[in-house]
């Protein structure tokens, strides 16, 4: 048994991806005193450690992203606006600028390259903000700086904030309806942590589980929500990519396997599944690239796999780097990091509002309000691997504070992937920035009941 420390504290958050960062900068820049604690060495989540470190465009509040974004840019190949560019072909400039030309089946992927574009230009993607022929402009960091920037934002307010690094969540407690304390430990010692208020950042809502709420996993049937395109109940959720980084080497030649990863599993899905993967890259503002294979493996699979999931899923990330190394004109480039698994989607709190596919399609064509909304959003329905969609928006949608609250507790809330959305619903709400405006408007809304 490992000692247990205790602290008290106004607000506790679990998580520091992009809603616990969002919450934390809200609660701190207001005075409130908060405890922030995360299994990762240091803030990002999925943004840092996942490589998932671009946004995508979207509307959004304004807010810590763009905080953020200036910090970035400030740094020395921090962060650029990317788009699309119409010949993905990077190395075979036979193709000519011409988009239609792509083979995706000699090239099979799709770059995004620095295009002189303005930060302004990435906050819309729905036809009505971008136009039906306007180009997807995205802002690529490097994730290695974001914790960096991060600390920057914090940095007045630090008098405020208790950072538990390297510090898991094992318990929590509850009284009268109420949650009391959380408890996270690390290999020598445990952490009890008593608060007022409590957020769940952490992706797949470990705390909202064990304290006892309310939650789903995989697709809900037509019967729950009515949804257009829901399709009979089941146990798929959104695929999983682990995503990985290369940089340009001097002298051409296919990497070498590491012994561990040249197993026997991989045969299967190198002969059914791995010519059919299509990879978006993105350029990094030091020259590198990030390849997000879409997908790696399907969410159910992943999930069954347990512990076994991230030798398979880098195992097959290897594999796919030969291949298009070998075969692709790749090999000017070696691979210097795969990152941990890139979750999309897993345990959803059904909360006091549930949004779903009818809210995110019916959209604001007269505008947003902003009352009392959580976040806005505008991407598209975008399911990946079983059951797989892409459904662009016409309109943005507003997110319901209502979906970060517990039916259960009126001191818990969840600000991240795992808010109160129908799976259909989180393949459009997932991504970064409006997880982050999650946290914002949580920890405002937290403020407001502790001063009130
Ligand atoms: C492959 C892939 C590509 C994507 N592409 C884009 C894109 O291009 N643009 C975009 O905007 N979005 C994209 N997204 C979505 C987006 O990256 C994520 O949905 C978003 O960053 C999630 O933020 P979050 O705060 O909800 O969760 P996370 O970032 O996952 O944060 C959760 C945090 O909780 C911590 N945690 C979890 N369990 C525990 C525990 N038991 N104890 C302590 N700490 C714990 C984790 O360590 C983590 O730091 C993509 C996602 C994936 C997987």
């Amino acid at each position: 048994m490992t000692p247990t420390k205790e602290l008290k504290s106004t607000a506790f958050v679990l998580g520091a991806g992009a809603g616990g960062i969002g919450c934390v900068y809200s609660l701190v820049r207001n005075g409130i005193n908060t405890v922030v604690a995360d299994i990762n060495p240091d803030f990002g989540g999925t943004m840092v450690f996942g490589g998932v470190d671009g946004w995508e465009p979207g509307v959004s509040l304004d807010g810590l992203h763009k905080i953020l974004a200036d910090e970035l840019c400030k740094m020395p190949n921090g962060g650029h606006v990317t788009e699309v560019v119409p010949n993905c072909n990077l190395f075979s400039p036979d193709n000519g600028w011409n988009w239609d030309n792509h083979s995706f089946s000699k090239y099979p992927w799709g770059l995004c390259m620095p295009t002189g574009r303005t930060y302004e230009e990435t906050l819309g993607r729905c036809t009505s903000i971008r136009g039906e022929n306007g180009t997807m402009k995205r802002f690529q960091f490097d994730g290695r700086l974001m914790p960096k920037a991060v600390h920057n934002v914090l940095a007045p307010y630090e008098k405020h904030l208790t950072t538990l690094f390297g510090y898991a969540f094992s318990d929590c407690e509850v009284k009268d309806g109420r949650l009391v304390s959380v408890t996270v430990s690390n290999k020598s010692e445990s952490v009890k942590i008593y608060a007022d208020y409590f957020v769940d950042c952490s992706g797949d809502i470990v705390l909202a589980r064990a304290a006892g709420c309310e939650y789903a996993f995989g697709c809900e049937g037509k019967e729950a929500y009515n949804e257009p395109c829901a399709r009979d109940a089941s146990d798929n959720v959104n695929a999983v990519s682990y995503v990985f980084r290369v940089t340009p080497k001097e002298q051409r030649g296919v990497d070498e396997i590491p012994c561990e990863y040249e197993i026997s599993d991989i045969e299967k899905w190198k002969s059914e599944r791995m010519k059919k993967t299509v990879t978006f890259m993105c350029k990094y503002p030091n020259g590198d690239l990030s390849l997000n294979m879409l997908p790696t493996m399907e969410g159910k699979e992943y999930f069954a796999l347990g512990e076994r999931a991230d030798l398979i899923g880098k195992a097959r990330v290897y594999a796919y780097w030969q291949y298009l190394q070998a075969e692709k004109g790749l090999d000017i480039y070696r691979l210097s990091e795969i990152y941990s698994a890139g979750i999309r989607e897993s345990y959803r709190l059904v909360g006091r509002y549930v949004l779903t596919e009818t809210d995110v399609r019916a959209g604001k064509p007269q505008g947003i309000q902003n009352a009392r909304v959580a976040a806005i959003a505008d991407h598209a329905l975008d399911v990946h691997g079983e059951g797989g969609m892409c459904r662009e928006l016409e309109f943005p949608y507003e997110i319901p504070l209502e979906c970060c609250m517990a039916k259960e507790y009126g001191n818990l809330f969840v600000a991240c992937r795992g808010a109160s959305f129908s799976h259909i619903a989180s393949a459009s709400t997932r991504l970064s920035r409006t997880m982050m405006s999650l946290g914002e408007s949580v920890g405002k809304h937290i403020c407001g009941m502790h001063n009130s």
